[in-house]
């Protein structure tokens, strides 16, 4: 930073001095918090210190860029100090400006009245001035103007003065300054002041920070104008340099999430009625990162980002994270539009890209959001596209998903429930019912099995099928298995007579500690093992590893019956049941339906031969579903030993069950 700018201070001096800065410059990269504030003002303390050479802001960036800490902190920090710069000596210009326009106009006035002092006061201000001065009349010709102003221009005074004002106002710039121009000449503004481009004669830009002042008679009548400007090209294409460079990713060019987000705010602004989100990850990056290394990884998505943005331009596709990207769909037409492109990406993607001598498949998950801007906000079109991203990873990656209200509500749902499960069990939310197990031969009933609900405060009872699956998934299901367990024997001691079947999840049986769990059950409650049977479903068995299938054994060797549930709606691998301690087969609602009138004769053949063949085994069966008294005789003329079914009696109470088993009740 020394030696860009003309300091009146010693050379330790002004090092002391920059010093201090850097020192308070690296606190602020270093602050848990980032404070911009802090940092513009010590852009702005060393503006006043005159530290204001055309290299002093870009140097003093330079400098920063190297400092230790987080590339986002880094550019933060870059943003805020350039930032603070440039408003200190936009506004530093200002005053400047003001104090030589005033003195200026003043000596234009008196020129006017003839006093030839201060003509010679003018004559200094105008050509010694180091900004560039002009006088015009007010229809906009131009009738002087200073060397410094020729110069920036880049015109000789007699064509300057042979041009009108209007010629020089940059098409840009024609809405923001032409009104306060036209309020000049006509006497209802004395001053304004903008930051403008003007044309040089050879067609190059120059940014000046400009300000106008209007010059009366003595009457008080418009009379002159005169413009003063300064050069601030360097400044301002510094701006932009820092602007470009604090919104685009550095890799692929393309702009950052800051960027997407402001353009994302903007569409949410204005009235756009419709906005489409496409939010794309890159299936399986870490891989290739992991293995082929991170320059492979980064040639891979500056390659992703290239095709990218050839498939969607002109709409933005941004890098908002390592391999993430969002394009944003502005005035969106429709679904239909944000499918397609989704499905244009995707196609693009699916070209193998060539990284380093390997031919890369690449693919990628989309999420799609289209929606009215006036149902939601920017957050929620975000959350909404990172929910939807993950629907698409979990249908199998490879493809795009669309958000889906209904969809997020059932998966809120889930959440709630899955994230309340365990104070719910604590709480004793949970409870069981007993559905009777019929001998089809005497009606008799031999058994019950245990079926959870849960009685939910506000979403009221709930079945199995809402929270099995879930419980299965986070794993609480060993913790709820164990309290059905421990349940059911507790009951099954208070019975004269029959077996208890609880359900056992696939999960639990991987579960190590099963064994010691299910004696120790047995132990507690004191009930005899052959009065429990505990029901296995026919993936849970399929998926034996070496280990499940010792836990099954053991179990079976303890004295425990061992089921397999729903049998029929797997894959209905019979020849395993040969090599399985399995001593009863539970045969799935869904073959019932053929018993019914019409007749199913595969149906009804199905059943059939799986009946002959576990006892064959030697397992008895069970007919599940029984809803009427014509399945259940023909479940009986098959052959089958047990049935289960609404016909004979829904899920009940335990009392219920205890009921029929002392009465020796007849089911039939
Ligand atoms: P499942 O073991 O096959 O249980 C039989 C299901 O069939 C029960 O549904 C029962 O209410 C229903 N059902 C009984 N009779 C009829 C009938 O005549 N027609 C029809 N259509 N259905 C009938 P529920 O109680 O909703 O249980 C559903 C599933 O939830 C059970 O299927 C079982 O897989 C699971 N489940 C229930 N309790 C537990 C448990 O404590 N632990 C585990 N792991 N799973 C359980
Ligand atoms: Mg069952
Ligand atoms: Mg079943």
């Amino acid at each position: 930073m020394i030696g860009t700018s003309y300091v009146s201070m010693t050379r330790a001096e002004i090092e002391d001095l920059l010093a201090g800065f850097v020192v308070r410059l690296r606190a602020a990269l270093r602050a848990e918090s980032f404070d911009a504030d802090v940092v513009r003002d010590i852009a702005a303390e060393m503006v006043s210190a005159h530290f204001t050479g055309t290299e002093t802001l870009r140097r003093t960036i330079e400098v920063l860029a190297v400092m230790d800490g987080k590339p986002e902190r880094l550019a933060a920090l870059q943003g805020a100090f350039a930032a603070g710069y440039a408003a200190a000596l936009q506004e530093r210009g200002q005053l400047e400006q003001e104090s030589i326009l005033r003195a200026m106009v003043a000596a234009w006035q008196q020129a006017e009245r003839g006093k030839r002092d201060s003509d010679a006061r003018f004559a200094a201000v105008f050509t010694q001035a180091g900004m560039g001065i002009g006088v015009g009349d007010l229809q906009g010709n131009i009738l002087d103007a200073n060397a410094a102003l020729l110069d920036m221009l880049g015109y000789t005074r007699r064509d300057l003065c042979q041009r009108t004002v209007g010629e020089f106002i940059h098409p840009d710039d024609a809405l923001s300054v032409w009104p306060l121009y036209k309020q000049l000449v006509r006497g209802e503004r004395d001053h304004f002041r903008v930051e403008k481009r003007f044309f040089r004669s050879d067609g190059g830009v120059v940014w000046t920070q400009l300000a106008v002042s209007l010059v009366r008679d003595e009457a008080g009548a418009p009379k002159f104008q005169v413009a003063m400007m300064e050069d601030v090209t360097d400044r301002q294409q510094l701006q932009l340099q820092l602007r470009h460079q604090a919104t685009h990713d550095p890799l692929t060019q393309l702009p950052n999430r800051a960027l997407f987000q402001e353009r994302l705010a903007a569409v949410f602004d204005r009235d756009c009625t419709r906005v489409g989100l496409c939010y794309l990850d890159l299936d399986g990056f870490k891989v290739i990162n992991d293995s082929l290394g991170h320059d492979v990884g980064d040639q891979l998505l500056v390659t992703v980002a290239q095709r990218l943005q050839a498939c969607v331009a002109p709409r933005l596709a941004a890098r908002i994270g390592g391999d993430e990207f969002v394009i944003l769909v502005e005035d969106c037409s429709g679904t239909d539009e944000v499918i397609a492109l989704a499905e244009a990406v995707l196609a693009a993607l699916a070209e193998p890209v060539h990284v380093g001598g390997h031919a890369l498949a690449v693919s990628a998950s989309i999420g799609i959001v289209d929606r009215p801007v006036d149902t939601m906000t920017v957050a929620d079109a975000m959350q909404a596209a990172d929910i939807t991203l993950y629907w698409a990873k979990a249908d199998g990656k490879g493809r795009w998903a669309r958000y889906d209200e209904d969809r997020n509500a059932q998966e809120l749902t889930r959440l709630r429930l899955s994230a309340t499960m365990p104070a719910a069990l604590e709480r004793g939310e949970f409870f069981v019912d007993y559905q009777p197990l019929v001998g089809l031969a005497s009606g008799a009933v031999v058994g019950a099995e245990a079926l959870v609900r849960w009685a939910h405060p506000t979403m009221g009872r709930l079945g199995p099928d809402r929270f099995i699956g879930l419980a299965e998934e986070t794993g609480q299901i060993v913790e709820l298995g164990r309290w059905v367990l421990r349940q059911a024997c507790l009951q099954v001691r208070r019975w004269p007579t029959g077996f208890v079947s609880v359900n056992l999840a696939e999960r639990q049986c991987r579960e190590p500690k099963l064994v010691t769990d299910v004696a120790e059950i047995l132990t507690e409650t004191g009930t005899a093992p052959n009065r429990l049977q505990l029901e296995l479903t026919e993936s849970a068995m399929m998926g034996t590893t070496d280990e499940t299938l010792r836990t099954v054994r053991e179990l079976a060797e303890m004295g425990v019956r061992i089921a397999i549930d729903d049998f029929g709606t797997g894959y209905s691998n019979l020849s395993y049941l040969r090599s399985l301690p399995v001593h009863e087969l539970k045969i799935a609602g869904s073959f019932m339906a053929g018993l019914r009138c019409p007749r199913d004769k595969v149906d009804e053949c199905i059943v059939e031969t799986l009946v002959t063949l576990a006892h064959t085994l030697g397992l008895t069966v069970t007919g599940e579903g029984v809803e009427s008294a014509l399945q259940a005789r023909r479940l009986h003329g098959i052959g089958c030993d047990h049935a289960q079914g609404w016909f004979f009696a829904p899920p009940g109470t335990p009392e219920a069950i205890i009921e029929m088993l002392a009465s020796h009740a007849i089911l039939s």
